[in-house]
């Protein structure tokens, strides 16, 4: 299986990968002092070359390599140093689930963080960026190194000093409401994050392309309407789908028509259901959406009586996500929820963008291939396929169709059973909650013991445990696509950490009457000491007999397990089977990627059926006719080179369709994120600026050039004037300036605000001495932040003002730049005329 492509990308880095391992071999010898050391020794290597050096890399890479054995006593396989030097090239490295991609990412981590601007490393999820920084902070302690962790759990204060970590473990969703919040700050001192330097994203796919549909936003509440809602929702009720509206599945939108016009006119006693001042259309479409489009348990939950948004397409929970303009309130009317306020967008970014941030990016997974034209066009990586160490054995069995969706379903659950019976270890992926829920029913039947999971945010500890488990004998699992993903399943069962279950109990025995808090970190400590405990080292009786236990364990487990795996092994070894095509063949891939692991022998087979989501929605007539053509019964699946390419054409479709969203977002978030990029700028320089008065003089001296510029394009209208004093608030006449050519009238206005701010400043330091340099910050930060926000609303109305009109022959994109450009131009003027405005009448009142 390894393709040209692989195939060269590894011979161009063969003497590379030479080179460290005879280095490799080299540090063995070193004491782990001198190996510390290492550290400082390349860093004074790269003070005096660059991180592209080649000798660095090799230095530095085998310098890890053996850290990791010394910590771990893995030794590191080619494939993954290869697949570090991909890494550090800023590419993404395919490389298959269960091949150590958790070590790969380590070896970039180090050297980057030789250049000390901080590398961070992105996870999916809260549980596996802290499973790997252990692993992190156990390897690096070898090298002094320091690595951090933040979680959802991390305080301000704690984050501070993780970010300043040389390699910190982050999930996405953190890290962006990091920057978000950052850029809010009203004190320099509340900032937490460093520069951008490198990023090193896990599961690159899952983050960059599935996440990547919705923004990041943090938001703050406004006024509701929310009779609005519920009157909309009793409408919506009344409203007969054919008649009054129309459905499209594949936009996931609603038309009222012509009487489903008139009919909500009436019932709302209204002359205009689109009246701009009025606008009842908006909250009956979002009713109308709520009642057909989004459904309980499979768009989303009920979660501590709240909406929970369930992706579409990889079951996934989004905790705190919103559908926007309304949705959410609409589906909470619907369910009879508390009506939580529409919020306002204080701050947004998506993913892409916040990527972009980085001066080098790079990422792995088990699947991207498929969707290497985007991260190319996107994020200027190439996709390189490493081989894996061992040959993969896997068959990918074709598929099976057939005709009805509940056949369908049967079919999978005497799969089920029947592999249960004889003890092969079966992992089945669904699309949805829902669907999950609808088999366990059914295995419930048929007296199929099985394990349920859903990709819960509360339950990720758990189910990577249960994952762990998956491929034990006679175990059945059932996960929606996301869960437990980053885990790997391991043939006959993870005997270390059988062991340390069973260890435990007997450490608790041992210990109890001593030690009165036997918490986890303590009885960790001990089972390290256990494991790395010599004979020669006599002194502690209970080590030695744990010690002994440990080793009895370990060698009954080893042999149990083996066996377990041979059985397995024999009976072809993990067979996951697919329930539904996914949004694109990479999360098909995905699922089949849990098979077949480390040169592990599995199988994969997908049980189609012609109701899919997929094929129901983007495969047309052309499907349908097929069947009709072929005239087969119910009951039997399908087997048609013609229908496979038909299912194919309609994957790709749907490939397509969210590729271009995705697209399309980001085109037009990359207009709003470089006038982000503005933004932030300014006020990052106001926040860390002591002399503000420098921001305040430049603002009035602004406005000013551009005030006289409009004065003098209007022929020296008085009105002008007089707007430019009241501004300045200073005092005088305006028929001295009316006289004045334009040079002099503009010095002698940029003098007058001099002189009137050296007044004023004067005046407020006799009264508290600094207080105008806090005034200055205030309204400086103050004016920015509250005008970005509205520019932030009249953005996205601009944006959806210019799909309205997206017809003819202009470029919506043009346009939308070209308005958003004016109205950027806008808000820029507006700040700088009401600090000055503000500053220039600040006045102190002391409360008596
Ligand atoms: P991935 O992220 O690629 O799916 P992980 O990093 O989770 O894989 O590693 C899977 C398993 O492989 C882990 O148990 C890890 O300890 C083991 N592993 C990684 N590298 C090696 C190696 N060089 N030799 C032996 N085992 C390894
Ligand atoms: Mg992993």
């Amino acid at each position: 299986m390894i393709n040209l492509f692989s195939y060269n990308s590894i011979n161009q880095h063969k003497n590379t990968i030479k080179k460290i391992n005879e280095m490799y071999k080299h540090i063995k010898s070193y004491p782990d002092v001198l190996l510390a050391e290492q550290t400082i020794k390349l860093k004074k290597m790269l003070s005096s070359s660059d991180i592209k050096n080649k000798k660095i890399l090799t230095e530095a890479f085998a310098t890890l390599k053996e850290a990791i054995f010394r910590a771990t006593n893995l030794e590191l396989f080619d494939v993954q140093l290869l697949g570090g030097i991909i890494l550090n090239n800023g590419n993404i490295a395919e490389m298959k689930t269960g091949e150590g991609k958790t070590l790969v990412a380590l070896l970039p981590a180090y050297l980057n963080s030789l250049l000390d601007e901080g590398v961070h490393i992105i996870t999916v999820n809260d549980y596996l960026a802290e499973r790997d920084a252990n692993l992190a902070k156990k390897i690096f302690s070898y090298l002094d190194i320091e690595v951090g962790l933040i979680t959802q759990t991390t305080t301000s204060k704690e984050r501070m000093n993780e970010y300043k970590c040389d390699i910190t473990y982050i999930t996405n969703s953190e890290l962006g409401f990091d920057y978000l919040r950052d850029n809010m700050a009203i004190h320099q001192n509340d900032i937490i994050q460093n520069v951008f330097s490198y990023a090193i994203i896990d599961e690159v796919d899952s983050i960059l392309i599935d996440e990547a549909r919705t923004p990041l936003i943090i938001s703050g509440a406004t006024k509701i309407q929310k009779n609005f809602y519920h009157n909309a929702e009793e409408v919506s009720k009344v409203l007969e789908k054919n008649i009054d509206y129309n459905v499209d599945e594949k936009s996931k939108n609603t038309i009222l028509t012509a009487q489903g016009i008139n009919k909500c006119e009436k019932i709302l006693n209204i002359n205009n259901l689109y009246d701009i001042e009025n606008p009842w259309i908006k909250y009956i479409i979002n009713s109308l959406k709520a009642k057909e489009l989004f459904l309980k348990n499979k768009d989303y939950i009920i979660k501590d009586n709240q909406i929970t948004i369930v992706d579409e397409f990889t079951g996934r929970i989004m905790i705190g996500r919103r559908w926007s303009d309304g949705l959410h309130q609409a589906i909470e009317a619907k369910e009879n929820i508390d009506i939580e306020a529409e919020n306002k967008t204080l701050a947004s970014i998506t993913y892409q963008n916040l990527f972009l941030l980085y001066k080098k990016i790079s990422g792995m997974t088990g699947t991207a291939k498929t969707e290497e034209e985007e991260f190319n066009n996107i994020y200027k990586m190439n996709v390189i396929n490493i081989p894996t160490n061992k040959k993969c054995l896997r068959k990918d069995m074709p598929d099976l169709v057939y005709k009805n969706e509940y056949v369908k379903w049967q079919s999978i659950a005497h799969e089920c059973l029947d592999m249960y019976k004889i003890g092969r270890p079966t992992l089945i992926g669904t699309t949805s909650i829902h669907k999950s829920e609808l088999l366990s029913t059914m295995l419930k039947e048929l007296e199929v013991p099985h394990n349920l999971l859903n990709a819960k945010p509360e339950n990720i500890i758990q189910e990577s445990k249960i994952i762990l488990e998956a491929g034990r004998k006679n175990t059945i699992t059932i996960a929606t696509n996301m869960a437990g993903r980053g885990t790997d399943i391991i043939l006959g069962g993870n005997i270390e950490k059988i062991i340390e279950e069973e260890i435990k109990e007997y450490i608790k025995e041992t210990f109890n009457n001593v030690e009165n808090d036997l918490n986890d970190t303590k009885i960790n400590s001990i089972i390290k000491k256990i494991k790395l405990y010599s004979t020669n080292n006599i002194e502690d009786q209970k080590l030695i007999k744990l010690n002994k236990i440990y080793n009895e364990l370990e060698k009954k487990y080893t042999k149990l397990c083996k066996n377990e795996k041979d059985y397995i092994l024999n009976l072809g070894g993990l067979y996951v089977i697919g329930t539904e095509r996914h949004e694109s063949r990479r999360i098909d891939n995905q699922l089949r990627g849990r098979s077949g692991r480390q040169g592990d022998k599995g199988t994969s087979r997908f049980f189609l059926s012609l109701q899919d989501n997929l094929f129901r929605i983007f495969g047309g007539n052309k499907i349908e006719n097929i069947i009709n053509n072929l005239n087969i019964d119910n009951n039997a699946p399908i087997e048609s080179i013609l229908l496979t390419k038909s299912l194919d054409a309609a994957q790709k479709k749907v490939e397509a369709y969210f590729y271009d969203i995705r697209k399309q977002l980001f085109e037009y978030d990359e207009v709003i994120h470089n006038q982000r990029k503005a933004i932030y700028k300014e006020r990052k320089k106001i926040l860390t600026h002591v002399f503000t008065r420098d921001c305040i003089i430049e603002y009035g001296e602004q406005t000013i050039k551009e005030m006289l510029n409009i004065y003098f394009k209007n022929k020296k209208e008085e009105k002008i004037l007089k707007e430019i004093i009241k501004l300045l608030n200073i005092k005088t006449d305006t028929q001295e300036l009316a006289n004045m050519g334009s040079i002099q009238l503009k010095s002698y206005l940029n003098e007058q605000l001099r002189i009137s701010y050296d007044l004023k400043e004067v005046y407020l330091e006799q009264l508290r001495p600094g207080l105008i340099r806090q005034l200055e910050k205030y309204y400086l930060l103050q004016q920015i932040d509250q005008a970005w926000q509205e520019h932030i609303d009249k953005m996205s109305l601009l944006k959806e003002y210019i799909g309205w009109r997206s017809y003819g022959q202009q470029d919506p994109l043009v346009e939308y730049k070209n308005e958003a450009f004016n109205l950027f131009i806008n808000m820029i003027t507006y700040i700088r005329q009401t600090v000055i405005y503000l500053v220039m009448r600040s006045r102190l009142i002391i409360e008596p």
